[in-house]
């Protein structure tokens, strides 16, 4: 569907920014660490009731804190479009919200309090502005997003329930781009053991394994796996990597240690099998332990699968429509670099679900900011998109 000029006015011109603001500072008040959002769940419900929507609040696998979902009804048929958020935020410091020169500061400004009372404010100006003219809006906000404290059972319990709309928008921090592809992800835990004590290095019997030596050949060949990965560049979202973030062995400088402990990534392109890079990283460690006489165990956490939407797909066309109709440029088609509540819809939900938020600074330290102006640009986007996917 196009957008008319007078549909375009009319949507934006319902958006109001201090309501927005207002939600956005509300929500921002109440700090929600993964896995304790149930008072911010609590505060947006009653946001939206007193607002006049019906809210309801399922359990969804987190009785700790129940999720928010509002269906919205324009008219029977037509597409539902969902606007799904997280009010969970990571476990860092709290930060008060504040407001200065039309920025918005505090934990979750950016990721995504701020983005998801812009998709709040969203469905509030098709309400007001009658501009949807045919489907629906169906609003989810849960906890237990932020890894590694969550585990996004409560978004999963959702999408196994059926709280899935025929297309799905995702406030997270990403507006330069149209994110139609992103790459699957597991955590890679490796624990490199010997036999014996910890022991001074001039008692060391001969022969006895280093596992700081083996450690350092688990990261040398996940290094080599990466730069094998580098060569091959899949459209739109680039190579697959193995990452190394962490390595931790050792207690004084003249002590044989017994451990050493290896973290990092392993990212792959949609559609590649995950049984696959499961398989080839417990190889890679089996190696090294049968060549340096130590104990490697591993432990390869998929947090997300791959995922990719169709650049034919109604959700895509809406999406950068809506964005031309309010900023007057289209997005280029691309990929997001993380993995977000996007990837379980399109994979367990079947649905396709776009990751599209303000272009916001800060998230995951503990100075999240995020300019007025985008909350407002966010939510006329979504406004927006649903009169261009639903009618
Ligand atoms: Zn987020």
């Amino acid at each position: 569907m196009r957008l008319s000029s007078d549909l375009i006015t009319r949507v934006r011109a319902a958006v109001n920014g201090e309501r927005l603001l207002d939600t956005a500072i509300s929500l921002v008040s109440v700090p929600s660490p993964t896995r304790q959002a149930g008072a911010v769940a609590d505060r947006l419900a009653a946001l939206l009731t007193a607002d006049g929507f019906a809210v309801e609040r399922p359990v969804a696998d987190w009785p700790e804190s129940p999720a928010v979902v509002v269906r919205w009804r324009a008219t029977p048929g037509g597409r539902t479009l969902q606007f799904d958020g997280h009010l969970d935020t990571v476990h860092l410091p709290y930060v008060p919200p504040r407001v200065e020169n039309g920025i918005l500061y505090g934990q979750g400004a950016a990721d995504m309090k701020g983005g998801l009372a812009a998709a709040v404010e969203g469905l509030r100006a098709l309400r007001d502005s009658g501009g949807l003219q045919a489907g629906g809006i169906l609003l989810t906000a849960h906890d237990h997003h932020e890894g590694p404290w969550g585990d996004s059972r409560q978004v999963h319990a959702l999408i196994a329930e059926g709280y899935v709309g025929d297309g799905v928008l995702i406030p997270e921090y990403l507006a330069d781009r149209l994110p139609i592809a992103g790459r699957g992800q597991a955590v890679l835990e490796i624990v490199v053991r010997r036999q014996g004590e910890r022991v001074h290095e001039v008692f060391r019997p001969p022969g006895q394994p280093d596992v700081i030596a083996a450690g350092a050949e688990v990261v040398r060949r996940l290094n080599a796996l990466n730069a094998r990965l580098s060569q091959t560049v899949y459209p739109y979202i680039g190579p697959e990597t193995a990452f190394v973030g962490q390595i931790h062995s050792g207690e004084i400088y003249n002590q044989s240690p017994t451990e050493c402990r290896i973290s990092g990534t392993r990212r792959w392109a949609p559609g590649h099998p995950i049984p696959d890079a499961r398989d080839e990283f417990f190889a890679l460690i089996r190696e090294v332990a049968v060549e340096t006489g130590t104990i490697i165990d591993g432990e390869f956490l998929v947090m997300r699968d791959g995922c990719r939407v169709a650049e034919a797909d109604p959700l895509v066309g809406a999406l950068q429509a809506a964005h031309e109709a309010v900023t007057g440029r289209s997005l280029p088609l691309g990929a997001k670099p993380f993995v977000d509540d996007g990837n379980s819809f399109v994979a367990r939900g079947r649905v396709p679900a776009l990751s599209h938020g303000p272009a916001a600074d800060g998230a995951h330290t503990t100075n999240e900011r995020v300019t007025v102006e985008e909350l407002v640009r966010v939510a006329e986007v979504y406004a927006l998109t649903a009169v261009a996917f639903c009618g």
